[in-house]
């Protein structure tokens, strides 16, 4: 998978597309978003994820050290649904615009109050002039070495021979939750009524009724790029291995995610600077696990320089593989994987 960060608009259509579809039929996963968009900076879903532990360090899973034996505090980490006060602010809802912000409304409220996209497009920077935030688009990255498998002792967790998608099997599942200690990403969620853990299934009943992952065909700014990497003329492989402009989130975590991501390019600030700090999407993002920082920098700066490169060639007439790809005229640009 690739998705081109130029084009997330932050819709949620993917997180709606996903809940319709998948988690919105039992109890206990109303706070499960196997798809997920925060905003950057920001500290995403659940809070402060890639600080929680998970990944593999010195060869073995790290199970993290942060709320041992309880992970996760569905309220603490996750948040719980909110509501802002429009009926205070809106004409709309009988409020009155002078009234007073609008504002989000937590339920349980206090200091900690947190929820999914609390802190949507606050962003970073000096205001005003060198102020930024972008989206990030986040499913399960149906990794190449997943560390949910290696977490379970009961091996639920497994990965299909045959297109490498990662499931829980229910059957064998007991709700021990080390799989949602040891992915990274924190794209395991426990199921607090049925007891068992839950995640992106990829959307594998569809692919077997020949029809593509329902995020991706839902994507209004048709960021979402999917096919095999047994073929090279699918356009996630001409992205990654021959145009090279997409990255790894975090694969320092060491579990060889299969999503990849165009890093977000930003017009000058007002300081002439990148608006976006070149730095914080080199801690983001990487080329694999050893990569150090500057090198992860130097890449960034050449994914830049190619994108401006070709953007140029087509600005003045020419024409661009690359920028076809990007624009992505037709579905079948984007969605290729072979279901026959
Ligand atoms: Fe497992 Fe998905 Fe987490 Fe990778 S991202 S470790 S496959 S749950
Ligand atoms: Fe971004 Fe596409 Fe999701 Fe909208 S549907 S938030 S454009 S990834």
């Amino acid at each position: 998978m690739v998705f081109d960060l130029n084009k997330c608009l932050g819709c949620q259509a993917c997180t709606m597309a996903c809940k319709t579809i998948w988690t919105d039929r039992n109890q206990g996963q109303m706070y499960q978003y196997w798809n997920n968009v925060e905003t950057r900076p920001g500290r995403g879903y659940p809070k402060n994820w890639e600080t929680l532990g998970g990944g593999f360090s010195g060869g073995k899973v790290d199970l993290g050290e942060v709320h041992v034996g309880v992970f996760p505090k569905i309220t603490e980490d996750y948040g719980a649904p909110w509501q802002y006060n429009y009926d205070e602010v809106l004409k709309t809802d009988g409020g009155d615009a002078t009234a007073s912000l609008l504002g989000p409304s937590p339920e349980p409220d206090g200091p900690g109050a947190y929820a999914n996209n609390w802190d949507e497009d606050v962003g970073d920077g000096d205001n005003p002039g060198n102020n930024y935030y972008f989206y990030l688009p986040r499913i399960c990255n149906h990794c190449t070495n997943p560390a949910c498998v290696a977490a379970c002792p009961r091996q639920a967790v497994y990965k299909r021979e045959e297109d490498g998608i990662v499931l829980v099997d229910q059957n064998r599942c007991r709700g021990y939750r080390y799989c949602v200690r040891g992915c990274p990403y924190k794209k395991v969620y426990f199921n607090t009524q049925e007891k068992l853990s839950e995640k992106c299934i990829f959307c594998y009943p569809r692919l077997e009724q020949n029809e593509q992952n329902f995020c991706f065909t839902q994507c209004v700014g048709r960021i979402r790029y999917v096919g095999y990497d047994t073929n090279p003329q699918a356009n996630v492989n001409k992205l990654v291995d021959d145009w090279r402009v997409a990255m790894l989130l975090f694969p320092e975590f060491g579990t060889e995610p299969n999503l990849y991501y165009i890093p977000p390019m930003s017009p000058p600030g007002s300081n002439g600077q990148e608006r976006i700090p070149i730095d914080y999407l080199a801690y983001l993002f990487g080329d694999n696990k050893d990569q150090k920082r500057r090198a992860r920098i130097a890449r960034i700066e050449e994914i830049f320089n190619i994108l401006e490169t070709e953007r140029a060639k087509v600005a003045a007439g020419g024409a661009s593989e690359l920028i076809d790809i990007l624009v992505a005229k037709s579905e079948a640009d984007r969605l290729q994987l072979d279901l026959g």
